[in-house]
């Protein structure tokens, strides 16, 4: 589970979950697009790794997961039972 920061680590701008300006590393070391541009080198300051720009679906699944809850009841008889 990826666990989602809602700042960047270096100037603690906000990062919302939808958010395009977000990047993180390998070890999700979370920081924004500027910071990784301009100041980092897409080099991650803690762990040295490069940086790619976090999926945003997660919180687009969450909705779609919530539907599967519905209450599912389809009682069927087997084709091959005795009749
Ligand atoms: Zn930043
Ligand atoms: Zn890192």
């Amino acid at each position: 589970m990826l666990e989602l920061r809602p700042t960047c680590e270096h100037c603690n701008n906000a990062l919302p979950p939808h958010s395009l300006d977000a990047r993180i590393c390998s070890y999700e070391c979370t920081f924004c697009a500027a910071c990784v541009e301009h100041v980092l080198n897409n080099v991650c300051p803690n762990c040295g790794g490069g940086f790619v720009p976090r999926p945003i679906s997660t919180g687009r699944l969450i909705p779609r997961l919530m539907s599967c809850f519905r209450p599912l009841l389809k009682p069927y008889r087997l084709k091959n039972g005795s009749t």
